[in-house]
């Protein structure tokens, strides 16, 4: 897997366009009074980027090359720019900017777990610290060396571990190295007829053991589970050995050492294998894509479902804002869309109960065997249309299906035009829910004329569960002149994540803590809970040589 460009998501040849989607342009100028035709603002050249010395001792060098059998350790630029940070918001306007703080002395890729652990050793006889990097897709600032750290930094590549090591058919269980990409693990699985199951939105850049540490949750998380329901057990290369969990279905050995793992964000040491729930590639999947007339019909709906006995693989529901948004995404349609789409519209003017500014768009997917998905159809529909909602068929959805891996492109896209766009996500019990919502809303409102400035925020809710489901909110804005960008996006962000606290909500359901949000853990989790977690980080590693400064 060639690595990301070092100012932004994803790779060169690929990049959002507003020119092949008519309505975009004016959207956004009507909602940010920007605009996009001209582009503002751009990375700085990478050969203008002031790049220090590595701090290496000759030392350190040599173990290193010992630990990765004779490789040497790399300290090229690019390699220790690339591996320096995340794609956080932050993260971006920092490199762009080229403001790159504490980089990386050395970058190391280890071909196998004795080589994780010969630099686990070289690093703690050092005293240097170590950071495990996976794809390098954090959102939280989980990767980012602490600004003022005296100590030689290693960043330790996972990716060369990417196998799929060997399918349990009995057991429906996959030993898989942490380093395997997305589309890649998927490949070895599905060469097999199995499936993980999990699709976040950076699939096509992040790793399994990216994902386990910040416990990530993909789209069809409804039906597969979040990566913590997935993973049965884990190895690790720790300060002191290595732990191996075993892949048993379920045990009561005092707290689960498996759970600490998960969410560790490579504090606790580096994961080098786990084993994980597989299921055979279903023989059906689609998704419909339907329409509430409001909100709280949509939300409704989803949680009828969610208690319901269907069980959907994907349940998802935009507001009306971010079904707004959808719509000024659609590229320019052909004839035969054209005519459906006025159809459509002129018979939901018709209905009585939609009012086409208030609308929702939804998605529902389904997998398995064709009578099972029939079956799934069947129920949910009812539900639905219980909620007022209908049905519009299965070409949005494809769509959606088709296009979720580019939407990340869309943040470069518009930093290029000078404005901020970022994500703020949460979960919450269903009867919390609407609440959180309309806290959310308002706290942003509130920052942006704090700020005096023209923002949007929309929210889309996924991830159903027994008792709730996950809120996910999209904010953007162009900073006002007078101030610094960053700044200001600190009031918006700051202000969303309070309000989730604020309303009973958690600081985060799949991204993480980090140093993005770590300062509301406490609020989260109390302070013996903050208490208990630094007292695992610190007794697995006394010397603070694993990703320090992380989650608390
Ligand atoms: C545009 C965008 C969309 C996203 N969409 C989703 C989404 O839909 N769902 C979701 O869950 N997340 C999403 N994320 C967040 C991010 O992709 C996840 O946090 C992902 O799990 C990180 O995986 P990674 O391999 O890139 O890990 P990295 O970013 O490289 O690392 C993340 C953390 O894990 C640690 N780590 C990595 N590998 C290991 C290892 N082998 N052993 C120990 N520690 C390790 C690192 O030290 C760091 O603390 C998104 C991020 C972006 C930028």
């Amino acid at each position: 897997m060639a690595t990301m460009r070092w100012w932004g998501w994803g790779h060169d040849d690929v990049s959002f366009s507003h020119e092949d989607k008519p309505a975009l342009a004016p959207f956004i100028r009507r909602h940010l009074g920007l605009d996009v035709t001209r582009v503002s603002s751009r990375a700085v050249a990478f050969e203008d980027l002031r790049i220090p010395e590595p701090s290496l001792s000759p030392g350190l060098e040599a173990a290193l090359e010992e630990a990765l059998g004779g490789s040497r350790p790399s300290t090229d630029p690019l390699d220790r720019v690339v591996h320096a940070r995340g794609k956080s918001l932050r993260d971006l306007v920092r490199h762009r900017r080229g403001e790159l703080g504490r980089l990386p002395d050395v970058v190391v890729r280890p071909k196998n777990e004795d080589e994780v652990a010969a630099i686990m050793r070289a690093t703690l006889d050092a005293d240097a610290v170590l950071i495990p990097f996976g794809g390098g897709t954090s959102i939280s600032g989980s990767l980012e060396a602490m600004a003022e750290e005296p100590r030689t930094v290693v960043s330790l590549d996972v990716s060369p571990l990417s196998r799929v090591l060997a399918v349990d058919e009995a057991s429906r269980l996959a030993r898989i190295q942490a380093g395997a990409f997305g589309p890649d693990l998927e490949r070895q699985l599905n060469a097999q007829g199995w499936t993980l199951g999990h699709f976040p939105d950076s699939f096509t850049h992040s790793t399994l053991g990216g994902w386990i540490a910040t416990r990530s949750s993909g789209m069809q998380s409804d039906r597969y589970g979040d990566i913590c329901d997935l993973t049965r057990a884990v190895r690790v290369v720790t300060p002191s050995g290595l732990l191996v969990t075993r892949p048993v279905p379920s045990t009561s050995t005092g707290p689960s050492v498996r759970e600490m793992v998960l969410g560790s964000e490579g504090r606790l040491g580096v994961i080098t294998e786990a084993t994980l729930h597989v299921r055979r590639v279903p023989e059906r999947r689609m998704i419909l894509g339907y329409l509430f007339p409001t909100w709280a019909d949509g939300l409704a709906a989803m949680r009828d479902i969610a208690a319901s006995e269907a069980a959907a693989s994907v349940t998802r529901v935009s507001d009306a804002n971010e079904t707004a948004f959808s719509f000024a995404t659609r590229k320019t349609p052909a004839i035969l869309d054209r005519v459906k789409s006025r159809a459509l519209t002129t018979y939901l003017r018709r209905r009585h109960d939609f009012d086409l500014e208030a609308m929702c768009l939804s998605f529902i997917g389904y997998e398995g065997s064709t009578s099972h998905v029939a079956a799934q159809r069947k129920l949910v529909g009812r539900i639905v249309g219980r909620h007022g909602g209908l049905c519009i068929g299965s070409s949005p959805g494809e769509l959606y299906d088709q296009k979720k891996f580019d939407t990340p492109y869309i943040r470069d896209f518009l930093l290029d035009r000078g404005a901020l766009a970022d994500v703020s996500e949460t979960s919450a019990p269903w009867s919390l829910l609407s609440g959180v919502y309309d806290a959310v809303i308002a706290s942003a409102h509130g920052a942006f004329d704090e700020l005096g400035v023209r923002g949007y925020i929309m929210c889309h809710l996924s991830h159903s569960y027994h008792a709730g489901a996950c809120l996910y909110f999209t904010f953007a804005f162009v900073p006002s002149p007078q101030g610094d960008g960053l700044e200001q996006y600190d009031v918006v962000k700051s202000a969303i994540q309070q309000a989730f606290i604020d309303s009973g909500a958690t600081l985060s359901h799949h991204h993480a803590v980090g140093t993005e949000h770590a300062r509301w853990l406490e609020d989260d989790i109390s302070a013996p809970g903050v208490a208990m977690l630094d007292a695992l980080f610190t007794g697995v590693d006394p010397g603070a040589n694993l990703n320090p400064g992380k989650i608390v």
